[in-house]
Order: structure tokens, then C-alpha cells, then sequence
């Protein structure tokens, strides 16, 4: 235990060793301030014991300029180590986060599916948020206090043993109450926290759209404002009693505060009276406990401080450390490509160990074919799409690109050698041409354009407010499902990817968007490795090799008319997903022309 502790601290003294410069000038900032804090109590005694009964106005002049002086000096050497506390403490913020947010982009997608979003982010910016704190509240504070203590109590010892036993005998006193106060606040703190939590969530929850949409729908709009209104209820009277006790925990270090100057006074008078002291050595010693006594009681309560840095840092370096479940081999070479031939060689896979989702699956999917999945939902079709990008591992056997195993190639080349067409298309808050460009970042304006020509989207883009300049994704301008999956298929032409994966969406389209969707798959499939999850009748009339899927089982492999003649499942999944559409839009008619033209 010790030991580990031991280790976190070195870990945390880590962080801040590259600042070893910096740290050091405001130690020695600290130290100076501190002493010449000192300054003031002496001169006050010098102006007292010698200057004023010796009518010594010049001195008097002196003294009181240095005072002034004094002040000055100390406010300019306090800015300079506030900058940089801040400094440090900013710089060790930006590695950390940065750390951070780069060893999270390492992690496995499972991590992401299996943890709440909000515990990521909490981690990344509100942990990291309170290393400044850390820096500038515990960490020189702590130094500032053991500095001026020291410094302090040695000169009241110096100038008078007895009245300094006598200040340091009236410290429990003062302690107590304030550690009392401390305990109570962080407590009472916690729950103001906990119920702020309450309210927001309650207020994410039920401001959404989707919670609108339920409390309207069942009429619950009252209970929901009632519901608020307990929560935030709560929180008032929380905030009260803080405000409050703050208020009695100052009145009552005010008043201890004003006891030891009078018990100084009372027994510093006794030995001025019997000429053991001098006047102005009293007045010193009672300015000088006040230095004394704030110092002092924060260093009593330094372990929790402690405590909590350290519990911060702990949370940070548990993220760190964890380590990401799809890593690359070191010295792993390049993917190197040459037709994008994708093979599964008895893969076996389960999103849990004990539970097997794909069963030794064996297909070759080869180049300039569309290799089209079929077979009820929960199959395993976006398992075997997410096994060739490496979002997850197999268990056992390997799935292999142009005869290497990507777990033998690099990622990046992995993911430059994949594109991907899913059902929701993720568009950034950014420009249409931005969202388009993360493709192929080097992409020239022109290539951009014949990329969403081919993908049928270019005319639509041009018709858009500011063209392909307009705002698109999270808040921007709202396109429909249709033109979301062109954008999509547009991204991935660019991208020049030698395999390509395409969920085609379930949702039905218009006829108009259907066909237009379907004649951007043509340039997005053509020459290249195509494994699609089909949802289209086009799709699998024209895929070269259909595998049917059923529990994670290949039951079924050929072409179209093969297996739609033989019956059995297949025949069984085109009838119930497509019979409609046939029907409706005449899809297959259309692409009966087309196919004798081609
Ligand atoms: P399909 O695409 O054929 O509908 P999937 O490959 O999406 O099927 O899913 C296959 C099975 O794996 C489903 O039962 C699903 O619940 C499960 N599954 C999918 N994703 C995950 C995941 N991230 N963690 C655990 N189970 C999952």
C-alpha cells in the first residue's frame, strides 16, 4: 500500500519534472516573499522603540518608505510566481490532456460501447480541469505555508521564547474550529454537487428531444415541472445552510482571531511594564501571529488536501494505463496492397469469449466483386464488416487482406486501405467540402467535385445556401437520410479505398432518392473489393457471390438466381425484404434495362 502510494507520488512529481525551472524560481519566489514579509512587524518595532521616542523624523521617513517599498516589491514578486504557478499548471494540463485524448483515440471500439460517454469526457476535462487547483491551491500553497511558518515562528522565537510558547499554546483553539468548519463545508459541498448533478440530469433527460417528445406524448408536463421543482428544491435549502455556515465559521475565527492579541497584549504589557520587553517588539509580535496562524491551520489539514490531489491523479492514470485492446505489433509494416483481396479463414468471434457470435467462417471476397451478406438481423453481418477494419479481434482464425493478416499491418494502413459506407452517416459541424476533404485531406477542390458527381450529390450540394461552403453535421444544415448516405458514398470515392464495406440502409427511401442512391453504389463499387450488407434488391442481383447468414453460420453461398430458385432461407429473406419493393417501385425492372445495356 505504501508503497504504491509511493509510486503514484513519483508518478505525479513526473508530471511536473519537465517544469523543474520553473518550479524552482517560485520556491525561491516563496522563500523571498516570505521574508520580506517579515520586514514589516521588524520595522514597525523600529519605528515604535527608536524613531518616535527619539524624534528621529528622518528614520521615521526612512522606515516608512521601506514599509511602502516593502509592499510593492512583495505585490510584484506574488505576480510573478502566480504566473508561473499558472504557467506550470496549465503546461502539465495540456500534456495530460493530450495524453489523454490521444491514448483514448488507441482504444478498441468495445471500450467506447461498454463505457458512458459522459465518464470519458468527465475524465478528459473536468480530472485534468483540476490539476491548476492542485498547482496553485495545494501544491505551493503547502510550500507558501511551510515557508512562513518556519520563517515566522523562527523569528518570534528569536525576539521572545516565552510569548511565542504562549501564541503557539492558543493554537488548538484556533485549529479545531477550523478543521471542524473544513469537514462540515466538503461534506455539505459534496451534496450541493450531487444535487446539481440531479438537476442537470434531470434537465438532459427531460429537455431532450426524445424526453419532450415522451412528455408530451403521455401528457406528463406537470409532473415533470413538480418533479423540477422537488430537485431544485433541495438544492436551496443546501445552499443556504453553505451560505450560512460559512458566515458562522468566519464571525467565529473573528473572534478567536481577536483573542490572541489580547492575551499578547495583556502579558506583552506585564513585561513592557516590568522593562523585560520592549513596546514595539509587543506590536511586531502581534502583527507577526497573524502570520503564523492561517499558515499553521492549513497545514494541519494538508492530508486531505492531499488526499484528493492525489485521488485525482489516480483517476487520471487509470485512463492511462489502460491499455487499448487492438494495438499494432511494434515494427508492424505497412499493408501492402496490391488487388484488396479479402479473406476469412475459420474466423471465430464473440463479442464475449464464452459466447461465440461467428463460427469458423470461411469466404474470399475478390477483388471487383460485390460479395453481398444476407440473413435476419442479428446474423452477425456488421460483426464480419467490423472483423476486416479491425474494430475487434477474432478469436480464432484470420481474416487477411491480398494474403496478409491485419493483425500483422499497420492500423493507419489498414484504415486507408478500408472505406466504409454505414446506415447513419456521421457528418462533422463543418463544411460540406471539410467533411468531404477528411477523406483524403490532400484532395484538390476539383477532385472533390468529381467525387460527388459520381456520387449524385454534386447538383444538390451546388443548390445548397453557400454551396459546398454550407455548414453541415451536428447543428448545421439538415440534409435527408438520402443525401446524408451520397455525402457518405462521395467521402469513401474519394478516399480511393481498395475495399469497401457498404450497410446499406433499411430505411425505405423515396423512389427518387432510391434511384439516385443506387446509381452512386455504380462508381463507389466499381473495381473495387465491395462487401456489402445488402438491403437492396440491386444490390445482391448484381453481387458476384451472396453468402447467407443465419447464427453466425454461412448456410447458403452463390448468385442471386441459384439461390433464389433453390428456396430455403434465402429465398424466404428476398421475398419478406424486398417482395415490397419490387413491387412499389419497380426497381428490378429498372435495373433489367440497365443490365442489358451494360
Ligand atoms: P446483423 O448485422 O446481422 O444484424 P450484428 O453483427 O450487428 O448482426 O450483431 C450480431 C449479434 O451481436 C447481435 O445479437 C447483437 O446483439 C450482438 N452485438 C452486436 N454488437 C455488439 C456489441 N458491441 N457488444 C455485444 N454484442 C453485440
Amino acid at each position: 500500500m505504501a508503497k504504491l502510494r509511493r509510486a503514484l507520488i513519483l508518478r505525479v512529481v513526473g508530471c511536473f519534472a519537465p517544469y523543474w525551472r520553473s518550479s524552482l524560481l517560485v520556491a525561491l519566489a516563496v522563500v523571498v516573499s516570505s521574508v520580506l514579509g517579515l520586514g514589516t512587524p521588524l520595522l514597525v518595532r523600529t519605528i515604535i522603540d527608536r524613531a518616535i521616542p527619539e524624534h528621529n523624523f528622518s528614520l521615521l521617513g526612512v522606515l516608512a518608505l521601506a514599509m511602502i517599498g516593502l509592499t510593492v516589491l512583495s505585490g510584484a514578486i506574488d505576480t510573478g510566481e502566480t504566473y508561473l504557478t499558472t504557467l506550470i499548471g496549465q503546461r502539465v494540463m495540456f500534456d495530460l490532456r493530450t495524453r489523454m485524448y490521444a491514448h483514448m483515440q488507441k482504444m478498441a471500439l468495445r471500450f467506447f460501447t461498454d463505457t458512458r460517454t459522459g465518464e470519458i469526457l468527465s475524465r478528459v476535462t473536468a480530472d485534468v480541469g483540476g490539476v491548476q487547483e492542485l498547482v496553485t491551491t495545494t501544491a505551493s500553497q503547502i510550500f507558501t505555508d511551510l515557508v512562513m511558518v518556519s520563517t515566522t515562528l523562527g523569528i518570534m522565537l528569536y525576539m521572545n521564547a516565552k510569548l511565542t510558547l504562549i501564541c503557539l499554546a492558543m493554537m488548538p483553539v484556533f485549529i479545531y474550529p477550523t478543521r471542524k468548519a473544513g469537514t462540515i463545508r466538503r461534506k455539505l459541498s459534496k451534496s450541493v454537487q450531487e444535487k446539481v448533478a440531479d438537476v442537470s440530469a434531470l434537465l438532459e433527460e427531460t429537455l431532450s428531444v426524445s424526453g419532450v417528445l415522451l412528455t408530451k406524448t403521455f401528457g406528463r408536463q406537470r409532473d415533470e415541472v413538480a418533479r423540477f421543482s422537488e430537485a431544485s428544491q433541495a438544492l436551496l435549502k443546501l445552499e443556504i445552510k453553505r451560505a450560512m455556515l460559512s458566515q458562522i465559521f468566519w464571525v467565529s475565527i473573528q473572534t478567536f482571531w481577536a483573542f490572541a492579541p489580547a492575551l499578547l497584549y495583556y502579558s506583552g504589557g506585564r513585561a513592557v511594564a516590568l522593562g523585560t520587553m520592549t513596546l514595539g517588539s509587543v506590536v511586531a509580535f502581534v502583527t507577526l501571529q497573524n502570520r503564523l496562524f492561517f499558515p499553521l491551520g492549513r497545514l494541519f489539514g494538508v492530508q486531505v488536501q492531499i488526499q484528493g490531489a492525489l485521488a485525482l491523479f489516480e483517476r487520471i492514470f487509470e485512463y492511462l494505463d489502460l491499455v487499448p485492446e487492438i494495438a499494432e505489433r511494434p515494427g508492424a509494416p505497412a499493408l501492402a496492397l496490391r488487388q484488396g483481396k479479402v479473406a476469412f479463414e475459420e474466423v471465430s468471434f464473440g463479442y464475449q469469449t464464452n459466447l461465440p457470435l461467428l463460427r469458423e467462417l470461411s469466404f474470399i471476397a475478390h477483388p471487383g466483386q460485390i460479395t453481398a451478406l444476407v440473413g435476419p438481423s442479428g446474423a452477425g453481418k456488421t460483426t464480419i464488416t467490423y472483423l476486416i477494419s479491425r474494430l475487434y479481434d477474432s478469436i480464432s482464425g484470420a481474416v487477411r487482406i491480398d494474403d496478409q493478416n491485419v493483425r500483422d499491418v499497420t492500423l493507419e494502413s489498414l484504415g486507408a486501405a478500408v472505406g466504409v459506407v454505414t446506415q447513419e452517416t456521421f457528418l462533422f459541424h463543418s463544411s460540406v467540402r471539410a467533411n468531404l476533404r477528411y477523406a483524403r485531406p490532400d484532395a484538390s477542390d476539383e477532385e472533390i467535385y468529381e467525387a460527388a458527381r459520381a456520387a449524385q450529390i454534386h447538383d444538390r450540394i451546388s443548390r445548397m445556401p453557400e454551396g459546398y461552403d454550407t455548414i453541415v453535421g451536428e447543428r448545421g444544415y439538415k440534409l435527408s437520410g438520402g443525401e446524408r448516405q451520397r455525402i457518405s458514398i462521395a467521402r469513401v470515392i474519394l478516399k480511393r479505398a481498395s475495399i469497401v464495406i457498404l450497410d446499406e440502409a433499411t430505411s425505405a427511401l423515396d423512389s427518387a432518392s432510391e434511384r439516385l442512391v443506387q446509381a452512386a453504389l455504380e462508381p463507389l463499387t466499381h473495381g473495387r473489393t465491395t462487401i456489402a450488407i445488402a438491403h437492396r434488391l440491386s444490390t445482391v442481383q448484381r453481387a458476384e457471390q451472396i453468402l447467407v447468414l443465419q447464427d453466425g453460420r454461412i448456410v447458403d453461398r452463390g448468385h442471386h438466381d441459384d439461390l433464389y430458385r433453390h428456396g430455403g432461407l434465402y429465398a424466404k429473406l428476398v421475398d419478406e425484404q424486398f417482395g415490397q419493393a419490387r413491387l412499389l417501385d419497380g426497381t428490378e425492372q429498372g435495373l433489367e434495362v440497365e443490365r442489358e445495356a451494360g
